[in-house]
C-alpha cells in the first residue's frame, strides 16, 4: 500500500512540550487538507497519510511542502515488517540506470538484521536487477530509505521531498505584520510564521490619495500568504488625516518620521486588543531613510511591546529570492502608491534627533489622530 510518510524535525527539541506540538501539527496538516480525503496517523516520531486519491497526491503533496513544523515527506510502500517482504519489495525497485545507495532506518529494535548489514543485503539484491546502476554512498542519485518503525511496519521510499521547515504555525502566540503592499513585510511575516507566530496583519491606506487598488493588492498579498498561514486576520486603517495633519503643522521633512510613529502607536493599539504580543516589520538597516538606526529609534520609541525585525540584516537580494519562493513577488512589484508615497517629503531625514521629533510632533494631537484612525478600522479574514 502507498502512503505518505511525513517526517518532523525541531520538534524532538522541545522536550515535554513535544505532546501539545505534535497535536497542533496534526491539526494543522487537517486544516490543510480540509478538501482533500484522506487518513491521518501518527506513528512515533512520523506521520503516516494514507487512504487519498492517488490523483490527487501532487496536490496533497504541495500543501504539506508548505506546513511549518514538517521537515520532508516521501511517498512510501507500507508492508508488514519481515525480512522477506522487504526484500520481496527491494526487488521490485527499478532505478533505470541511476546510482544509488540503501539507507536502512532500525526504529525498532526488535529486528533482527542491523542497519549496515541490511544496507549491504539489500544493496545486492538492488543490483541485481538494475546492472547498470552504481552504489554512491556518498552522492547518490536516489536514496532507497528503508524505515523500519515500531509499528510493525517498514515503510519503503525512493523520494524525498524537503518541507518548510520550522515550528508548527499557532505554537509561539501572536504577532501583527505591518504589511505595507512592498516586497518586504510580507517576507518578514513569513519568516516569524516559520517560528510558529500566528500572524494578523495591518495596512494603513490613506484612500483618496492612495487608489483602491493599492487596497486589493494587499488583500491578494494576504491571500497568497495564506498558502503558509492559512487564514490571516487583516486590519486595514486609514491614516490619511494623520499625514493631512502633518503636511499641514509639521516640517515636511519629518512626514516619514511622524507618520510611521503613529503607525507604530496604532499598531500597538490593535495589537492589545487582540491579544496580539508583537508587532513585525519588514524594515531592513539603511535600506532607506526611516530605516536607518536613528529613525528606527524615533520609531520604536513609541512601543513598549517588542517588535520583531526578521529582515534587518538581509541584503534586498535576499529578501527578494525568498519572495519570489513564497510567490509573493509577483504581486508586490504591481505599481500602486503606498500611502508613505504621498505627501513625501524631498529630503526626508535620515537621521532625526529626538528633541526635534518631539518639537514637531507637539504640534498635533496624537490622542485625537489615534482614534480617529481605530474608528476607521475594517476588518477582513482571509
Ligand atoms: P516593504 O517592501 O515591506 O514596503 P520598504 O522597503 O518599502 O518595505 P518602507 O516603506 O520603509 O520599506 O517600510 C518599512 C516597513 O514599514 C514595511 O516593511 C512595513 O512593515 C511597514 N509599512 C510601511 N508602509 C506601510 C503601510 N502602508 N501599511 C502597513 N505597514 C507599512
Ligand atoms: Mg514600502
Amino acid at each position: 500500500m502507498n502512503v505518505i510518510l511525513i517526517r518532523y524535525g525541531e520538534l524532538f527539541l522541545k522536550g515535554h512540550n513535544r505532546k501539545y506540538f505534535e497535536q497542533v501539527l496534526y491539526k494543522n496538516i487537517c486544516d490543510a487538507l480540509k478538501n482533500f480525503k484522506f487518513s491521518l496517523k501518527k506513528i512515533s516520531g512520523r506521520y503516516e497519510l494514507s487512504d487519498y486519491d492517488e490523483n490527487q497526491e501532487n496536490l496533497i503533496i504541495n500543501k504539506l511542502t508548505k506546513i511549518f513544523g514538517l521537515h520532508s515527506l516521501s511517498v512510501a510502500t507500507k508492508i508488514v515488517t519481515e525480512l522477506e517482504n522487504i526484500n520481496e519489495e527491494c526487488a521490485k525497485i527499478d532505478l533505470q540506470g541511476k546510482s544509488f545507495r540503501v539507507s536502512t532506518n532500525r526504529a525498532s529494535k526488535i529486528f533482527p538484521v542491523k542497519s549496515m548489514q541490511m544496507n549491504a543485503d539489500l544493496g545486492a539484491i538492488i543490483l541485481k536487477n538494475n546492472g547498470s546502476s552504481k552504489v554512491d554512498l556518498h552522492n547518490p542519485d536516489i536514496d532507497v530509505i528503508v524505515d523500519i518503525r515500531e509499528n510493525g511496519y517498514t515503510y519503503i521510499s525512493t523520494n524525498v521531498v524537503n518541507c518548510a521547515g520550522g515550528m508548527p504555525l499557532g505554537t509561539a502566540g501572536k504577532g501583527l505584520l505591518l504589511l505595507s503592499g512592498g516586497i518586504d513585510s510580507p517576507v518578514a511575516g513569513y519568516f516569524l510564521a516559520k517560528r510558529g507566530l500566528t500572524v494578523e496583519a495591518i495596512h494603513f491606506h490613506s484612500y483618496p490619495y492612495t487608489s483602491e487598488l493599492a487596497k486589493q493588492k494587499v488583500i491578494s498579498l494576504a491571500e497568497k500568504m495564506c498558502d503558509y498561514l492559512g487564514h490571516i486576520k487583516l486590519h486595514i486603517v486609514s491614516v490619511t488625516h494623520v499625514q493631512e495633519e502633518i503636511h499641514k503643522k509639521c516640517d515636511g521633512d519629518f512626514m516619514i518620521t511622524l507618520l510611521r510613529r503613529m503607525m507604530m502607536r496604532i499598531s500597538q493599539e490593535i495589537a492589545r486588543k487582540n491579544g496580539v504580543g508583537a508587532l513585525i516589520t519588514g524594515e531592513s538597516l539603511g535600506q532607506v531613510a526611516s530605516q536607518t538606526l536613528q529613525s528606527i529609534n524615533a520609531t520604536n520609541a513609541v512601543v513598549s511591546i517588542p517588535v520583531f525585525r526578521p529582515l534587518i540584516g538581509f541584503d534586498k537580494q535576499d529578501i527578494m529570492e525568498v519572495a519570489n519562493k513564497i510567490g509573493t513577488y509577483e504581486i508586490s512589484i504591481q505599481p500602486y502608491e503606498d500611502c508613505c508615497t504621498v505627501f513625501l517629503p524631498k529630503n526626508p531625514v535620515t537621521k532625526p534627533k529626538m528633541d526635534k521629533v518631539l518639537k514637531e510632533e507637539a504640534k498635533l494631537n496624537i490622542d485625537e489622530l489615534l482614534q480617529k484612525s481605530l474608528n476607521s478600522e475594517e476588518i477582513i479574514e482571509i
